[in-house]
């Protein structure tokens, strides 16, 4: 059965803060965006609590109540969402095509804001609820979740720079921080090295790997199961909040040997803009910044890529002869 075509100006793909601000610009600029929400639509704040640092909340907000908001603000000025999966990219030539199981995309802009997902452990006790206690003391942002963890001890599991970011962080909340890092060896740059080890609220324990977070639904966690990957020895380390700090992996799979990537996979932009190696596809937050990654520096870039690609739309318009060529193609 031939696949249903949309053809759209602009095409965001993701429904982070980013994917969302970029529709909420690019609708008030009557570009009238398709967002293609991904397999987590609302993106990484529906995995979080409270949020507390989101400008313009000052009793913070529920994470998922805040991207329902981002959503409603979208779809008040004539956005259209479409929840699904998209399989492929061709972005060999405008209007851009993207392919999802029922539809072919035609996107005369693409904005993608795909995000970016924490990397787990994959240990038993660490799925979100009601599954595990992600959420309920096991968490991948201390930024995010730090403030809750106020007065009690915390591990965090990791030996790059996120993870001694992370520890550092929250011994402004924690009573201790205890590292636990697989090598007897930091990866982190020395000079966040130097600060955790100077820092005497946090601890190490090297060679080791956390097993199982302990815990229930009633108590949150109440320990971790480690492993001494020297000597093979196995203990129950007590603690009451976990953060795992090994590295966010940005979605950005799809468009591998067509867009500019770092080595991680962080899609690149030019210059002070949101423009990728392909003229008329953007990238906005955390697909494409590995450094701040907060709800609202990725907000921010939203609205850069919608201003950005209504810009392009300006000066590269697709010829009225180009968009039936392309509708007879699609029709056959
Ligand atoms: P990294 O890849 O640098 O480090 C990941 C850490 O997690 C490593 O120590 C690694 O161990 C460990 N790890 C990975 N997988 C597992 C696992 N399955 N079990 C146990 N441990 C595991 O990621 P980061 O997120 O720390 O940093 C990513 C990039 O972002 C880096 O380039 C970093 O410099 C940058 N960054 C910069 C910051 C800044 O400048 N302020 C802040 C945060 C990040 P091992 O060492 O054994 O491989």
């Amino acid at each position: 059965m031939a696949k249903d075509t949309i053809h759209k100006e602009v095409v965001i793909l993701g429904s982070g803060p980013a994917g969302l601000t970029a529709a909420i610009y690019a609708a008030r600029a009557n570009l009238k965006p398709l967002v293609v929400e991904g397999p987590q639509p609302g993106g990484q704040l529906m995995i979080t609590t409270d949020v507390e640092n989101y400008p313009g909340f000052s009793n913070g907000i529920m994470g998922p109540i805040l991207m329902d908001e981002f959503r409603e603000q979208a779809r008040r000025f004539d956005t259209e969402f479409l929840v699904t999966w998209v399989s492929k990219a061709d972005l060999s030539k405008r209007p851009f095509t993207l392919e999802t199981e029922d539809q072919i995309i035609k996107a005369d802009t693409l904005i993608i804001a795909s995000g970016a997902s924490a990397k787990w452990l994959g240990i038993p006790g660490e799925a979100p609820i009601p599954q595990g206690l992600g959420g309920n003391g096991v968490s991948a942002c201390a930024t995010c979740d730090g403030f809750f963890f106020r007065g009690k001890p915390l591990v965090v599991v990791g030996g790059g720079d996120t993870a001694m970011e992370e520890a550092t962080f929250l011994t402004k909340f924690a009573t201790g921080v205890t590292v636990v890092h697989r090598r007897d060896a930091l990866r982190a740059s020395k000079i966040m090295q130097d600060k955790a080890f100077k820092n005497e609220k946090i601890d190490f324990i090297w060679d080791t790997a956390v097993e199982e977070i302990l815990g229930s639904r009633e108590t949150g966690v109440t320990g971790v199961r480690l492993k001494n990957l020297k000597t093979g020895e196995e203990r129950v380390f007590p603690t009451e909040g976990v953060f795992i700090a090994i590295d966010h992996q940005p979605n950005t799979e799809l468009f591998k040997g067509q867009l500019d990537m770092d080595d991680v996979g962080y899609l690149k932009t030019r210059d002070r803009s949101t423009a990728t190696n392909i003229p008329g596809v953007f990238a906005c937050g955390d697909a494409q910044d590995g450094v701040y990654r907060q709800a609202v520096t990725a907000a921010g870039t939203g609205c850069m890529a919608a201003i950005d690609a209504e810009r392009f739309l300006g000066s590269h318009p697709i010829s009225a002869e180009d968009r039936e060529k392309d509708r007879e193609l699609a029709a056959q």
